[in-house]
């Protein structure tokens, strides 16, 4: 086995992710003269952001694709100076007032962890989703819409990105359904317009799935009515599931409370229950995820960090 990479280094953070919160806390870091070090599971930086075809809820950029938008916020970090390694972090622990944060490449030594890890994607835990993941059962409209020009899609869930989805997915779609469990949509009414001003976007109201199916690849979607208990088989090619996230937490189960759904649990001087661990962005409990939020996580963190530095 090739030996993990040790360097002598002890640095003042390492923050632990590259989405909005990550990349904005890299240029804070920079600016406050910390000795800090980005951890990205991938080589792309930018997070959930980078598979959002358009963002139009970050002030000064109206309209702006994802990724383009995750870019700037890398150019902004790196032209400060900032450090990037790309690992997968399997342990954090604190070890005689040091951190020591385990990837499977290298160990890193720091006064203090920046969790911004972010979230992934829910599953809907029916028959056929495992099945056919890949074969028509998708988590990101934008990465794998291309595929369904000229077919029928069906999106589940009512949030920001089943909307987001519904709509870039009419663009190419003969027929888009959105399937939801209420009779109500959680997403932004600004999105909501959108949707319904779409003539090949159909609502299936107060709907649950309950088993995808097909042969080679996806044929049918089995859903039925919260209310009245029918159920229904309609032919679509392609499921598209935005039933929300999950938080990327489990590195620090055990070291800082989390609630029931495993977020960590800080406000926003984004403080954990262990000190010299903080968290920002989708990872922690906070009440409305966005890219914005995201990236005043990353400042308030930051500024959490010095005075936390200032102590010691
Ligand atoms: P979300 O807001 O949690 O919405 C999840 C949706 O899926 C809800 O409508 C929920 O129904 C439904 N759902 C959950 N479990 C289900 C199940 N088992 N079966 C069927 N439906 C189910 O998640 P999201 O849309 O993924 O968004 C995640 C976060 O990112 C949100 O905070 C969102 O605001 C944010 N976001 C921000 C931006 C931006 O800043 N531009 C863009 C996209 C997303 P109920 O409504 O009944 O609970």
């Amino acid at each position: 086995m090739m030996e993990k990479m040790l360097n002598d280094m002890i640095y003042d953070v390492v923050i632990a992710g590259s989405g909005p919160a990550g990349l904005a806390a890299a240029v804070y870091a920079q600016r406050a003269e910390l000795n800090a070090l980005v951890i990205e599971k991938n080589y792309m930086s930018g997070g959930q952001i980078i598979n959002t075809y358009e963002v139009d809820n970050y002030p000064g950029f109206p309209g702006i694709n994802g990724f383009d938008l995750a870019m700037k916020f890398h150019e902004h970090a790196v032209k400060l100076g900032a450090r990037f390694v790309t690992d997968e972090i399997d342990s954090v622990k604190k070890e005689g007032g040091i951190w020591v944060v385990t990837g499977k490449n290298g160990i890193y030594k720091t006064r203090t962890v920046l969790a911004a890890c972010g979230a992934h994607h829910r599953k809907l835990g029916i028959p056929g989703e495992e099945e056919f993941s890949g074969k028509g059962v998708s988590y990101c409209a934008t990465c794998d819409g291309a595929f369904y020009r000229d077919r029928t899609a069906a999106v589940i869930g009512g949030g920001d990105v089943a909307v987001e989805d519904a709509v870039f997915l009419a663009r190419m779609c003969k027929k888009v359904y959105l399937v939801h469990r209420r009779d109500e949509l959680r997403a932004a009414k600004s999105l909501q317009k959108k949707l319904m001003e779409l003539p090949n976007v159909e609502i299936l109201w107060n709907k649950v799935p309950d088993e995808i199916a097909g042969s080679e690849t996806v044929e049918k979607l089995y859903f039925s009515d919260t209310k009245s208990g029918e159920q229904f088989d309609y032919d679509v090619d392609g499921v598209f599931v935005a039933v929300g996230i999950t938080p990327d937490s489990q590195a620090f189960a055990g070291i800082a409370e989390t609630d029931e759904q495993g977020y960590l649990i800080a406000g926003e001087d984004c403080v954990t229950s262990a000190a010299g661990l903080f968290a920002a962005g989708d990872i922690r409990t906070k009440p409305l995820r966005q890219i914005l939020t995201a990236a005043a996580d990353g400042a308030n963190a930051i500024t959490s960090i010095e005075k936390y530095l200032n102590t010691l």
